[in-house]
């Protein structure tokens, strides 16, 4: 039988990710490939502690139905984090998800219709596009540089796109570049998503995760009209198996999202919701966050080592000052899907760029990723890598 499947079910016969994990699932691969964080700093202990002060004092709450938009204690707790962030807010302006992917999804469906024109920075998080092409929208990837998106090419797209509705973007550490907004361009942006009436998607998973340079404002700060709504998550600060993140933003916008979320999920998980309340009470969370950016630190700087080492000369990088990936730019005109097979040869894998682009991809790029490989796997899959690439170089 053929089943007649939605527009929204992806029909794409070449499935690039699909076969880059299943290469990546070979054991004999080192994979750079994978966004996971290190399991190694899951707080294991923490959570014990906080899931048994849970279940002696509230264990019928816990395990009973909640409401959409999330239990006030973990709101409470997300209204202080955000505080920390630089962004004033209140409880009525926080909603908890299952997860910025969730945040993201249900935003997607709450304001694109078909046909709908959003925009993007290009290369980003390849999820995101997934959702976005669900909902049929039309992509406008805007280029970036090592400051983050370009603020002459944004509005260049918004001219040449007036009809755009909203602006997705992830301004610290992004995914899968590891570049940060400048504050001048964070500024300039809010300024022009008022200017063009843009609702703004400020995606924000590892800002938290900085190891060097300054701490910058998201974008909600400078946010003057309320048009920005900020995803953040537990996931990479604390645990991503717990599927908990929260969305800040107009009202009005949190009382439809939960409207939406209501359908969804009826509530993230209530269970975790508490833990996790529990476990920000009684522990310093940046405490916690500071292992993690040393160990990413530790972790980066290596890598960085050998692209120097291994690397051919002209390779580009980037220079995340924090978060989980390296872009990789090889000069010339390097198709990245044949560069990828070459180096799955050499039992070494990593994200090819062309995922990353909404519409035509920039070859010759590549995602690394740091975070959840130790020391020897660097060095050992790092060497392979220098060796593929100049064997891909060179053929
Ligand atoms: N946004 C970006 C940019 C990400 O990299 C990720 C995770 N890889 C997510 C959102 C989703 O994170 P989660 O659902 O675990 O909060």
């Amino acid at each position: 039988m053929t089943f007649e499947y939605s527009k929204r079910v992806p029909h794409n016969d070449n499935d690039v990710v699909g076969e880059i994990l299943e290469a990546a699932a070979n054991p004999a691969v080192i994979s750079f490939a994978g966004g996971l964080p290190a399991p190694e700093l899951f707080p294991v202990e923490g959570m014990k502690k906080a899931a048994d002060t849970v279940f002696d004092n509230e264990g019928q709450t816990a395990l009973q139905y909640s409401n959409a938009v999330g239990e006030t204690v973990l709101r409470e707790e997300i209204v202080k984090l955000m505080t920390d962030r630089g962004v004033d807010t209140s409880v009525e302006h926080v909603g908890v998800t299952t997860g910025s992917e969730q945040s993201i999804d249900l935003l997607a469906k709450m304001f694109v219709n078909p046909g709908d024109t959003v925009i993007v920075e290009e290369p980003t998080y390849l999820c995101t596009l997934d959702v976005f092409r669900s909902y049929g929208a039309n992509i406008v990837g805007v280029e970036m540089d090592e400051n983050g998106m370009r603020m002459d090419k944004f509005e260049e797209a918004l001219k040449a796109h007036p009809e755009a509705k909203l602006v997705y973007t992830i301004p610290t550490f992004q995914n899968p570049t590891g570049r940060t907004m400048s504050v001048d361009r964070r500024k300039k942006f809010v300024e022009l998503a008022n200017k063009y009436d843009l609702l703004v998607m400020e995606d924000d998973p590892y800002g938290a995760i900085r190891y060097e340079g300054e701490e910058l404002p998201p974008l909600k700060k400078f946010d003057t009209q309320d048009r920005v709504v900020y995803m953040s998550t537990f996931s990479k600060i604390l645990a991503p198996g717990m599927r908990l993140g929260w969305i800040v933003c107009n009202v009005d916008v949190l009382s439809n999202f939960v409207v939406m979320k209501q359908s969804a999920d009826l509530h993230s998980d209530n269970l975790s919701q508490h833990i996790i309340a529990t476990f920000l009470k009684q522990n310093d969370v940046y405490e916690h966050i500071k292992k993690i950016s040393d160990l990413y630190r530790h972790r980066f700087e290596l890598m960085l080592d050998y692209i120097k080492k291994e690397f051919p000369a002209d390779a580009k990088h980037s220079h995340p000052e924090g978060g989980m990936f390296i872009w990789i730019e090889l000069p010339g005109e390097v198709d990245t899907m044949e560069l990828f097979k070459t180096c799955v040869e050499h039992n070494v894998a990593f994200v090819p760029g062309d995922a990353f682009y909404p519409n035509k991809p920039k070859m010759g790029t590549f995602r690394l990723n740091f975070s959840n490989v130790d020391d020897e796997t660097i060095e050992v899959g790092m060497k392979r890598l220098g060796t593929a690439l100049k064997e891909a170089l060179e053929a």
